[in-house]
């Protein structure tokens, strides 16, 4: 059953997503390694970051490459030298795919910053496809009470949303500004009010920010306003570099502003007495320990944390990229196999 060839999205050249750069294409099945799990795709959350694999944003770490780094799928063959999962259990696999384990960033527990590790998606073949791989090191076990289409975005805009939020040394019952609202947000900012804070969302487009109060935001508005109050932390979720004056004019004094994304647009020059002085501290946010993936789902399930979520049939993976460049959808894209 896992021999052969399967269907997968493959970016052939990077380029706009409009081009025709991601294609379906058959592939041989992959062959996992001795401490490795093969795993048949059930769901596979859209993030952002497969947009700047798919369009070149990123440089090429692996030619035709399947992106994918929200898969939630079940263990159809385990490697020789894998221990404690089954046939059949289902896991997430997650954009951290692999680090060393002995540098010193991984030695003080800063395995997101290891200069050796390797990323789903990216560097292996992720779950844009009817099988992936993954260590079985850095596979996830899922909340039970989540179905496979809800677990998906938890996996990486979950994950990073909760990064940034801890990045953002939000003090308790602090005021958060969110500078973007989707898949990321959308989840941090659950999380964010169940532990206390009041959080005000600033971001383009009606439909997100009708979704941030429906989801209890004190308020939503353009991101080139002001919040109705000082902020002690913000999240920067966009790409968009010429938010981040804005985002530091916006914090008291004290606050500090995280940066979520892998990929920002030039952030123009800062005035240093209104953007940065009074103790204003920029941060960015690089990846994700396994311990941030694993707190955070157990969050997720404590505080019934709700993805919204618009599915797609795995066939029209292209199709999803299109609507999120375009922000046609709210909350985030989850891609449903039918692949076989
Ligand atoms: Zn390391
Ligand atoms: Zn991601």
């Amino acid at each position: 059953m896992a021999d052969g060839t399967m269907r997968a999205w493959s970016v052939i050249e990077p380029g706009p997503v409009e081009a025709a750069s991601l294609r379906l294409v058959e592939k041989p099945v992959p062959v996992p390694g001795d401490d490795e799990l093969l795993v048949r795709v059930r769901t596979c959350g859209v993030c952002r970051t497969d947009l700047h694999v798919t369009e070149g944003d990123l440089p090429v770490h692996r030619p035709a490459v399947t992106p994918g780094h929200e898969v939630v799928g079940v263990v159809a063959r385990c490697g020789a030298a894998v221990h404690g999962f089954g046939g059949g259990e289902r896991v997430g696999v997650a954009w951290l795919r692999r680090t060393d384990g002995s540098c010193g960033y991984c030695a003080r527990g800063a395995e997101n910053l290891c200069p050796a590790s390797s990323y789903t998606g990216w560097d292996a073949d992720g779950g844009y496809a009817e099988y992936t791989t993954v260590p079985a090191a850095f596979a996830y076990r899922l909340p039970e009470g989540l179905d496979d289409v809800a677990c998906a975005p938890l996996l990486c805009a979950g994950i990073i949303g909760h990064r940034a939020l801890r990045r953002s040394a939000l003090p308790p019952g602090g005021r958060l500004g969110l500078y973007g609202f989707g898949g990321s947000a959308h989840l941090c900012a659950q999380v964010a009010m169940a532990e206390g804070a009041t959080v005000h969302v600033l971001t383009r487009g009606a439909a997100a920010r009708r979704l941030a109060l429906e989801l209890g935001a004190a308020s939503a508005r353009d991101p080139y306003e002001m919040p109705p109050e000082a902020l002690d932390s913000a999240i920067l979720f966009a790409p968009a570099g010429e938010l981040v004056p804005l985002a530091l004019r916006a914090l008291d004094r004290g606050g500090t502003l995280a940066l979520a994304g892998i990929h920002l647009t030039d952030v123009p020059a800062l005035r240093y007495e209104s953007e940065l002085f009074y103790e204003k501290q920029l941060r960015s946010v690089t990846s994700n320990t396994r311990e941030d993936g694993r707190e955070f789902l157990a969050l997720a399930a404590e505080h019934a944390v709700h993805a919204t979520t618009h599915t797609y049939p795995m066939t029209r993976a292209d199709e999803a990229l299109r609507d999120l460049k375009a922000g046609r959808f709210d909350g985030a894209a989850v891609l449903v196999d039918d692949l076989s």
